[in-house]
């Protein structure tokens, strides 16, 4: 038992490996910008422009510290963080992003900070010339700050590949951006375990968009239609808006694809390292039978654990029967979902948890062979097969919406057909 999950272990970090390899390829493509600049005779002629430093941000550093290496004067760093702080708070930059500084090309002085504060939105805090002091030519400056989309340019892209050994594996070979299947299988996470499900020659198919800044891939937005057919049982999904309160994926009769419990306790990013053994996942290795009344989950130690559904935990703590530490998550009435062997637990008795709410972590407490995570479901009572388990689809498109439903996927449909 112990070869296995060290074979486990060895492979996952192959995965890991080929992960960044991917990722460094695509920064290496050469940009728009460069190939433009090999014909200077086209080139206008040079004016002067605004000098952009841009500020990387390292590990430990702060705001503060950053602006005064860069021999920002205190005075106007601080202007500046107050200016942002009703919109964003400048204390919580993140390592390995960028601080982007404006300077005016006739003074040098700073007109503008540019933070971009996650992957949607970008803090702009501009200085604004208000009114002269009274006498003099000299100008007062305030700083304002504000939020702004981040200005993708949007390609549509359509991608497909063919399990051999896995998902994952059939993403890197069709040199997908292994977000975006990542996003894919969030999309099929109530209808398909991708630990257990996943057979050779399964197909997937999907329609999303690829965002980029200047020419350059950045990464992969929104999925807008998504078909994976399991050994010969076809799932689609189709983005839709019905309105603010119904958005998401809907099945090509408007059904949501949403149900109440989620597939699989563990994350599709965290099973999908693409280690096989024959036909199917060694990710889930025992399985639902009269003497084990579960699914087991192989995955390293820490592995986040979801919560599959919402609920109120009724139990969080050490178990003597053999589970070790051990959750139990009551969902209403007639269902109730338990993970065991765990090496952490994040919740406590009494909690109200939401479906995906990270609970716990992988380990191998309690009666077990090696690190896995030990899930069963409870049905009035009875443990039962969550695999088999049919559970009604959640809220429709409404009647009156359904044409215009209908129009919206039909490209999506044609696209995937084809
Ligand atoms: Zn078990």
């Amino acid at each position: 038992m112990k070869n296995l999950f060290s074979t486990i272990f060895f492979l996952a970090l192959i995965g890991i490996a080929g992960y960044f390899l991917y990722e460094k390829s695509i920064d290496n493509n050469p940009s728009k910008s460069e190939q433009n600049a090999a014909n200077p005779a086209e080139q206008p002629i040079k004016e002067a422009t605004d000098r952009i430093e841009k500020i990387e941000i390292t590990k430990d550093s702060t705001y503060g510290a950053l602006m005064a290496t860069s021999g920002v004067p205190y005075e106007l760093s601080t202007k500046i963080y107050d200016a942002a702080k009703p919109i964003y708070d400048l204390v919580k930059i993140r390592v390995g992003r960028t601080i982007e500084l404006q300077h005016d090309k006739d003074t040098d002085e700073i007109k503008e900070l540019r933070y971009k504060i996650d992957t949607e939105d970008e803090l702009f805090v501009s200085r604004v010339a208000t009114s002269s002091v009274a006498s003099s030519s000299e100008l007062n400056y305030s700083w304002q700050a504000e939020l702004r989309p981040i200005p993708y340019e949007l390609k549509l892209r359509i991608a497909a590949g063919t399990i051999e050994t896995s998902m994952y594996q059939a993403a890197l070979d069709s040199e997908i951006d292994i977000r975006a299947i990542i996003e894919l299988a969030n999309a099929f996470q109530w209808e398909i375990d991708f630990a257990m499900d996943p057979r050779v020659n399964d197909t997937f198919n999907f329609v999303y968009e690829e965002r980029y800044l200047n020419g350059e891939y950045i990464m992969p937005g929104q999925i807008f239609a998504g078909r994976y057919v399991n050994a010969g049982e076809q799932f689609d999904v189709y983005y839709f808006e019905e309105n603010e309160d119904n958005i998401g994926f809907f099945d090509a009769d408007g059904n949501s694809v949403q149900k109440m419990f989620l597939k699989a306790p563990v994350a599709f990013k965290y099973i999908s390292s693409g280690y096989t053994r024959g036909p199917r996942y060694l990710a889930a290795f025992q399985l639902f039978t009269s003497s084990h009344m579960a699914i087991d989950y192989a995955a390293a130690i820490g592995t986040p654990v979801r919560s599959v559904g919402n609920g109120t935990v009724i139990y969080a703590g050490w178990n003597n029967k053999g589970y070790g530490n051990y959750i139990s998550v009551h969902h209403n009435g007639t269902y109730t979902t338990n993970y065991a062997h765990l090496s952490k637990i994040y919740v406590s008795y009494g909690k109200k948890v939401s479906q995906s709410d990270i609970i716990g972590a992988v380990g191998s407490t309690g009666f077990s062979t090696g690190p896995h995570l030990h899930y069963e479901m409870v049905k009035n009572g009875a443990k039962i097969n969550p695999l088999l388990e049919v559970l009604p689809p959640g809220k429709p498109i409404k009647d009156e919406n359904k044409d215009r439903f209908f129009a919206e996927i039909k490209k999506w449909q044609e696209m995937l057909d084809k």
